[in-house]
């Protein structure tokens, strides 16, 4: 297959709020920015329904819509955006190289990386069709459509004990289902897990199905000898990790043990000059849309300043 290659002054990689909103300033300022969407265009937000914490909508948003927003906004500055999935880099010289869809290869003064997470799941067939009805992976978006009501959390990481506790506060009880006889979350976090009255540990218990038609209505439970326990919730959360997606960088950019990006603090600056991250790739705390955002921001005035640094106007 004949091999195209194109050069830019900036190339944004993945369109969830950080590579949109680096678009929008990306743009404004003259950077004539190239947008890869990636494998799940406008990202996380795309699978999740209303969106009532990010600033701005008084009446809340669907998150489809809202990345339809963030799209139409980058655009109507002139980003140039396309389909395809950066497969692999090369960052070596001063003009660093992306191949999209293996075959492409854009060339590009300035990098902003906005390649989010992605969600571990159980890998259940209700989990996949109840996503959106009552399943969710995120506590803190969701949570308060559940209030009053009783939820499951499955987990024991710091996600899922900070995220059970987060729940016992709206929901009038939660169940956490943990896999092994102990928790991985921190001995502080386990501690407050268990001091909280309307949380009910349920160890060595994995799940078999969530139940329910066209929203969760309950799930089947099994503990290590086998026996099968129902409970009846209208939200089932999965808080079992989420996985960045930068493995097309690994060798090339510094990041953690689990694979985020590793940025100088207070700035999105990565090790390689003219590299920036932004969002969930270089953020395993806050992962929300609004904060996504702001880094995308970020990235995009950081990267303005490195352009100019080199003399590219
Ligand atoms: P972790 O990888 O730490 O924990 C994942 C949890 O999910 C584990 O308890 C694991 O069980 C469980 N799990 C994995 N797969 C399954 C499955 N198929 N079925 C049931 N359970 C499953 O992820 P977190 O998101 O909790 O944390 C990520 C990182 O972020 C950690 O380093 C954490 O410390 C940090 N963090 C820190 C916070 C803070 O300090 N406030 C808040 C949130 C996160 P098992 O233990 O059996 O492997």
């Amino acid at each position: 297959m004949e091999e195209k290659t194109e050069h830019v002054k900036c190339l944004i990689i993945g369109s969830g709020p950080a590579g949109y909103t680096a678009a929008i300033y990306a743009a404004r300022a003259d950077m004539k920015p190239v947008m890869y969407q990636g494998l799940q265009p406008g990202g996380q937000l795309t699978i999740t329904t209303e969106v009532e914490n990010y600033p701005g909508y008084p009446k809340g948003t669907q998150g489809p819509e809202m990345m339809e927003d963030f799209k139409a906004q980058a655009e109507r500055f002139g980003t140039d955006i396309r389909w395809g999935l950066a497969t692999s880099v090369d960052f070596t010289g001063p003009v660093h190289k992306v191949v999209v869809d293996e075959k492409t290869t854009i060339t590009a003064d300035s990098i902003i990386i906005a390649t989010g997470a992605s969600a571990k799941w159980l890998g259940l067939e209700s989990e996949q069709k109840l996503n959106g009805f009552g399943v969710s992976a995120c506590a803190v978006c969701d949570g308060f459509f559940f209030k009053g009501q009783d939820v499951a959390i499955v987990g024991a990481g710091d996600t899922a004990a900070e995220e059970a506790t987060y729940l016992a506060k709206l929901c009038k009880k939660v169940y956490m289902i943990v896999r092994r006889g102990e928790m991985r979350a921190s001995k502080a976090m386990q501690h407050r897990v268990q001091n909280t009255p309307n949380i009910e540990i349920i160890y060595n218990t994995s799940t078999k199905e969530i139940l329910g038609d066209k929203t969760v209505e309950g799930a089947l439970l099994v503990n290590d000898k086998g026996e099968e326990r129902q409970i009846v919730v209208t939200g089932f959360f999965v808080a079992i990790g989420h996985q960045p997606n930068t493995g097309i960088f690994k060798g090339w950019l510094n990041m953690d043990e689990t694979g985020y990006l590793i940025t100088v603090p207070g700035t999105t600056k990565t090790n390689i000059p003219g590299v920036f991250a932004s969002g969930d790739a270089q953020d395993k705390n806050y992962r929300q849309a609004v904060t996504a955002a702001g880094s995308g921001c970020m990235a995009a005035l950081d990267a303005e300043r490195y352009l100019a640094s080199i003399g590219i106007h």
